[in-house]
């Protein structure tokens, strides 16, 4: 029960990532918020929850960010989790597809943490944690996730540097292709199935596997904890040893 009388929001709660976090934390005893654009879907996650609730936010939207922020009060943990990918080749790249990632995965977090930080460092105590990407390193076709996830691993640095005096540590998780919806679709923008497609990538990855949503969680709850109390502006790749 390493998160109890914590209250954790995860961002993007409702799916994937997110929701398996958003479990592994409450199961370990923290009051989480899931924050989603579907309140609907969002509430689902909540309710198979011990302590959970749901509220509907585009964390891409500054008055809804500051409107649920206000509503939900001290934050402890906030894991900046919600993105999307709009893959393109540079040349056919249209400017809202740049527009919309850079928004979602990288100012999304800024908005946030902006909001939560007022009460973390009201109370002295923050964890926050961000979730970048292997594709941070570069990617073919993903111009604009990258650039918004090697921006993820910037603002933690300095988030790192700017809100440790305030006993808030940041950090940031980069994980390599994980098993969910959001690599799904991409297997079929490529015309493959989620099957085959994690079948070719568990062939180029060391542990000759793709990862699973769970297997993020941990790393992410790890760093919300108090274990990880000295570890602070680190991006924690967690990629089945690919490089
Ligand atoms: P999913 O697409 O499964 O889930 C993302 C969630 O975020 C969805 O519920 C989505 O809602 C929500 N969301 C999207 N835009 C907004 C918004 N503007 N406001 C609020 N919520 C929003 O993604 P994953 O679980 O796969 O990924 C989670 C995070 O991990 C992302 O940041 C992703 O970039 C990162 N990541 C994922 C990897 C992977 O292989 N899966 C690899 C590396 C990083 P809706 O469905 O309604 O759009």
């Amino acid at each position: 029960m390493r998160f109890a009388g914590r209250t954790a929001v995860v961002t993007g709660g409702a799916q994937g990532i997110g929701a398996a976090t958003a479990r592994l934390l409450a199961e370990q005893g923290a009051d989480v918020v899931v924050l989603d654009l579907d309140a609907t879907k969002a509430q689902k996650v909540a309710d198979t929850l011990p302590k959970g609730r749901a509220l509907g936010c585009n964390v891409t939207d500054k008055d809804q960010v500051d409107a649920v922020f206000a509503e939900i009060g001290t934050v402890d943990v906030l894991v900046n989790n919600a993105g999307i990918t709009r893959d393109n080749l540079l040349f056919k790249m249209p400017f809202d597809e740049w527009n919309a990632v850079l928004n979602t995965n990288l100012t999304s977090m800024f908005l946030c943490t902006q909001a939560a930080q007022k009460s973390m460092v009201r109370q002295r105590y923050g964890r926050i944690v961000n979730l970048s990407s292997r594709s941070a390193l570069g990617a073919r076709g993903q111009v604009n996730y990258a650039a918004a996830k090697a921006g993820v691993q910037g603002l933690t640095a300095t988030l790192a540097i700017e809100l440790g005096p305030f006993n808030i540590t940041v950090n940031a998780v980069a994980p390599g292709y994980i098993a969910t919806a959001m690599t799904a679709a991409t297997a079929e923008r490529v015309g493959s199935t989620p099957e085959d497609h994690q079948a070719q990538v568990a062939e180029r990855t060391p542990l000759r596997r793709v990862g699973q949503p769970e297997e993020v969680a941990a790393v992410i709850a790890f760093l919300a904890s108090d274990e990880a109390s000295y570890v602070s502006g680190q991006t924690l790749y967690v990629n089945g040893g690919a490089r």
